[in-house]
């Protein structure tokens, strides 16, 4: 790879086929794209769709650092030996700072001597997509998430066996989780309409051991109720759900939470109409994801809704906690109109 100089933009020649699908929530056309995932025991799953996932320069921005953007969205690279991945060597697996799709275990990395972290093979080879990079005079391979189009770094063909390649990718674009890292807790956001109640039936299930109701998956910062209200933000009223997986596994968690709300109507809960209602799992892990979309898949294919399954199944951007007085409301005030189990 280069210095950290700014890349001219990409020749995009060789992208991975997409499949053009009908919105599950509305009439639009969204892009399907095959991935693989990992399960809770690490275990790579089959080629499934999900949707490509396409956001504005101001919807990135609000999620990823400075640095993160630039490397991912604009195509930079990051001076060798400063990322903080390059002389990782812990056991684990690296997903898509962006999206959290699941892209390189540690076990294909290998020491470059580059400065850059460098792999022989990826998690699967349906995650990544290649593109002709002419910048520079050269002519080289580009490697982006298949998913969300992050810009990851280049493959040259001077690797290592058995693939004889070698993966130069940037720190900047990689978040890392340790083989065998059982954290006491875990954390999920679950949008399902009116927060209000959907906090007062997470709060009480064995295993959580605390949830906050508040704002996430929008495109500013620091948003109050008004400016969410507004619709002019893309928030989501979200409940943040703390539990811990000794006590509690997270399908139990998803049977809660398809059980409280009607996950098929889009932007509507009952009463409440807009985006803010949405139907919502922001993970924070890649096994909350396989575990999440196995789940939905199954609960779809059950018959027992009305119709498609509408909730967004996203990596969770920030958290922004809602207002005191929309705190544990139910709690405080006791009754409403929200479904409560
Ligand atoms: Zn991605």
């Amino acid at each position: 790879m280069k210095s950290h100089m700014k890349l001219p933009a990409i020749q995009l020649t060789g992208a991975q086929p997409v499949r053009h699908a009908r919105s599950r929530s509305g009439n639009t056309e969204t892009l399907q794209v095959t991935v693989r995932l990992l399960d809770d025991a690490g275990t790579l799953g089959p080629p499934i769709e999900v949707p490509k996932i396409v956001k504005s320069d101001e919807a990135w921005r609000a999620q990823l650092s400075d640095e993160q953007f630039r490397i991912t969205r604009t195509h930079d690279t990051e001076r060798a030996f400063c990322g903080i991945f390059h002389d990782n060597h812990q056991h684990g697996l690296y997903t898509c700072v962006c999206c959290g799709l699941p892209l390189f275990r540690s076990d294909a990395k290998f020491d470059s001597g580059t400065g850059w972290p460098s792999f022989f093979q990826p998690v699967a080879q349906e995650n990544i997509g290649r593109t002709t990079d002419t910048s520079f005079g050269m002519v080289r391979t580009e490697a982006h998430c298949v998913r969300c189009d992050s810009h990851l770094g280049h493959v040259f063909e001077d690797g290592p066996v058995p693939t004889g390649l070698r993966y130069c990718i940037n720190s900047a674009a990689l978040t890392f989780r340790e083989n065998g890292a059982k954290p006491a807790r875990e954390w999920v956001l679950f949008g399902a309409g009116c927060f209000w109640g959907i906090e007062a039936n997470f709060a009480k299930v064995k295993g959580v051991r605390n949830t906050r109701v508040g704002y996430s998956g929008g495109v500013t910062k620091s948003p109050t109720y008004e400016d969410v209200c507004s619709h002019t933000t893309g928030h989501a009223e979200v409940v943040e759900v703390g539990y811990e997986p000794a006590q509690l596994n997270f399908a139990a968690l998803l049977d809660v939470f398809w059980r409280i709300h009607d996950p098929t109507t889009g932007h509507r809960q009952g009463p409440d109409i807009g985006s803010q209602y949405r139907s919502a799992i922001f993970f924070t892990t890649p096994e909350q994801e396989a575990t999440a979309r196995a789940s939905a898949a199954r609960l779809e294919k059950s018959g027992e809704l009305s119709g498609p399954i509408t909730t967004e199944i996203l990596l969770a951007t920030p958290f922004y906690a809602a207002e005191e007085y929309h705190q544990k409301y139910y709690a405080k005030h006791g009754g409403g109109n929200c479904r409560i189990l």
